[in-house]
């Protein structure tokens, strides 16, 4: 004897950030303003919208302007805190200020190998009389 209830049942997996950790302002790497911060991002299982079950999670630096975000690694780059870069003294800007909002080092940046295009060899050709 079996019975088989057919529920509209729905799932579906979600992720919700949400802040985490030390909440200082640091400087984001794609759009240079101080809005990143660490959160904890987390998967869930949902079932009919609601998020029952909670899977994976994970520690992220995200910016709150550009959504840009980076998994957090320990021991790895992270974004520069905005007390360490600035604001300079009042009235005094020493040239080298904006050194602090560089990107951060290139060995964490993704960078294509793309093969180089050059220009097409052109060939002398020497029209022949
Ligand atoms: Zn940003």
């Amino acid at each position: 004897m079996d019975f088989f209830f057919c529920l509209p049942i729905l799932f579906g997996c979600k992720t919700t950030v949400k802040p985490d950790g030390d909440q200082i302002p640091r400087v984001c790497p794609r759009c240079n303003n101080a809005a990143v911060i660490s959160a904890k991002s987390r998967d869930w299982f949902e079932i009919c919208f609601v998020p029952l079950i909670p899977m994976s999670s994970k520690h992220i630096w995200t910016c709150s302007i550009c959504q840009w975000s980076m998994r957090v690694e320990a021991g790895g780059w992270e974004p520069t805190p905005v007390g360490q870069a600035g604001p300079p003294p009042a009235g005094y800007y020493p040239p080298n200020w904006q050194q602090a909002h560089y990107p951060p080092a290139n060995q964490y940046q993704y960078q294509p190998q793309t093969p180089s295009y050059g220009p097409p060899q052109v060939q002398q050709q020497v029209p022949k009389y």
